[in-house]
């Protein structure tokens, strides 16, 4: 956020917080020497209010601060933490809270030098905030710089608190009296009051020098606007407590209070956003990349890798379920003819036309059709008994012969015709325990009843001998 540009939504809600906080001013500039009924509820409200959003944009800060290695936000945190931690005793003190002198020890001028100190200190972190900006700009790459202590920068902010509520505190003996008495200001203000007005404008004026871009720049330029009006209101031109001035200024200072964290608040959504659409895309890359790593890249059927993976898987399954586990193995017939006669790319197509077609005559989102290799398909089909596989079986060869691809030099038929082997494997009761019987039985199985189908003539389905296939399934577990 402290280098990323603010969005046109956000240009406008800057604006109309700057035509707001000047309207507001301009308005009540006639009546803000008006006295009203005293609230000190509402000074209970606003210090409440004012330290938590204080607080709250602190640890924000020193968050985004220590993540980016930034000694500038930190610096800008130490700020929000030292007028944080100085709001405590500024409500306690007030007079006619608590007790009506105040507590914590407070003399006539405490609760005033304590918010003269706050709204003065609070601009002198945001110099040094901005300097230390520049530097980070013209200096190396952010991951190169050292991390910056979060627990040096609060020391040193609580301490500066402690210093400046230290000198509140014998304000009475040592400082200039800014209070008359209780309520009213002092007749003949000293000159001191126009401290943190001259320090809130320094800063401003740097800050305006440096031609923000960044949204962060942009918001803090707003609450140092924000705070000149308020200390103008509510410190120099009014009169006294609970004048209008007192009121509506403090109304600013709110507003200028939550300003960094809206923007804060606003950029942890867009991140959020930004996060979620990443994962979003990186999932879906994840996904297409995994599809890809199971197909093959010719038919589009699964590859030869994913069929290896998907026995041994359905293997498994079906030792533990008892369930039959079928394979079908298919071969183009003379594929080696058809590539003479017609070309390799013709080849190509011909192997596609033949996958979707078997694709094509499976049922189950279970099956799983695979290139085995060059013209060789095999399909597995869980959950299927050996009579079902063979009439699946029959189906593929009828349907790749009525494809009606021509092949003139086949010796069985006009078409492109497909031999099938098939096995299946029917796990006996308990051989669940008996884990070594191997999917590649299977397999074999398969392969010799295809042989024994190319052997027969071509163009038909042979189905290995259920017997066989479980007698050399036990025969090797042994
Ligand atoms: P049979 O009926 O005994 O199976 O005879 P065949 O000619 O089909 O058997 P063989 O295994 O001798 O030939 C397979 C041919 O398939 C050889 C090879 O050039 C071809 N082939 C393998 N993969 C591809 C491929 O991706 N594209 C094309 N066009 N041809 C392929
Ligand atoms: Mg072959
Ligand atoms: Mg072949």
């Amino acid at each position: 956020m402290s280098t990323h540009p603010a969005g046109p939504g956000e240009i406008r809600l800057i604006r109309f917080v700057v035509l707001f906080s000047m309207l507001l001013f301009a308005l009540s500039l006639p009546f803000l020497r008006m006295p009203l009924p005293q609230y000190p509820a509402f000074m209970a409200m606003y210090d409440a209010a004012l330290f938590v959003v204080y607080l709250i944009t602190a640890v924000l800060l020193y968050s985004h601060g220590h993540t980016l290695r930034s000694r500038a936000l930190m610096l800008l945190a130490d700020g929000f933490l030292f007028v944080s931690v100085l709001i405590v005793p500024h409500m306690f003190t007030f007079p006619g809270l608590f007790a009506p002198s105040g507590l914590l020890g407070a003399g006539r001028q405490t609760t005033a030098w304590i918010y003269q100190l706050w709204h003065g200190g609070f601009p002198l972190f945001v110099l040094l905030y901005v300097r230390e900006a520049q530097r980070e700009r013209e200096a190396v790459a952010d991951a190169d710089r050292p991390r910056p202590s979060i627990y040096r920068h609060i020391a040193v902010s609580l301490l500066a608190s402690a210093c400046a509520l230290a000198l509140a505190l014998s304000s009475d003996a040592m400082l200039p009296a800014l209070m008359q008495d209780r309520q009213d200001y002092a007749s003949d203000r000293h000159w001191v009051i126009w401290l943190p007005w001259l320090l809130n404008m320094a800063a401003l004026g740097l800050l305006l020098r440096k031609r923000p871009q960044a949204a962060l720049d942009l918001w803090l330029i707003v609450t140092l606007i924000t705070l000149v009006l308020e200390v103008s209101m509510a410190a120099l031109f009014n009169n006294a407590r609970y004048d209008l001035g007192f009121y509506v200024g403090r109304v600013n200072g709110l507003i200028a209070a939550s300003l960094v964290l809206i923007a804060l608040l606003i950029e942890n959504g867009r991140l959020y956003a930004l996060l979620g659409r990443a994962h979003e895309r990186m999932q879906q890359r994840a996904d297409e990349l995994e599809r890809r790593s199971a197909q093959d890249g010719l038919t589009g059927v699964a590859n030869r890798r994913h069929f290896d993976l998907m026995l041994g898987r359905e293997w498994r399954r079906a030792q533990r379920s008892g369930l039959p586990l079928s394979l079908l193995m298919l071969d183009v017939d003379f594929f080696k003819h058809f590539n003479d006669r017609y070309g390799h790319i013709a080849g190509d197509h011909c192997l596609k036309a033949v996958s979707a077609v078997l694709a094509g005559c499976t049922r189950r989102a279970s099956d799983v059709v695979a290139r085995y290799g060059g013209e060789e398909f095999a399909v597995l089909l869980p959950d299927t008994a050996g009579d079902d596989a063979q009439l699946l079986a029959e189906a593929m060869c009828a349907a790749v012969r009525e494809r009606a691809v021509p092949h003139e030099d086949s010796s069985v038929s006009p078409v492109v015709t497909v031999s099938v082997g098939v096995a299946t494997f029917n796990p006996a009761p308990g051989m669940g325990s008996r884990a070594t019987v191997r999917s590649a039985q299977l397999v074999d199985a398969a392969d010799h009843a295809l042989y024994r189908a190319k052997d027969g003539g071509r163009n038909r389905v042979v189905v290995a001998d259920a017997s066989a296939v479980i007698c050399q399934m036990t025969g090797s577990a042994r």
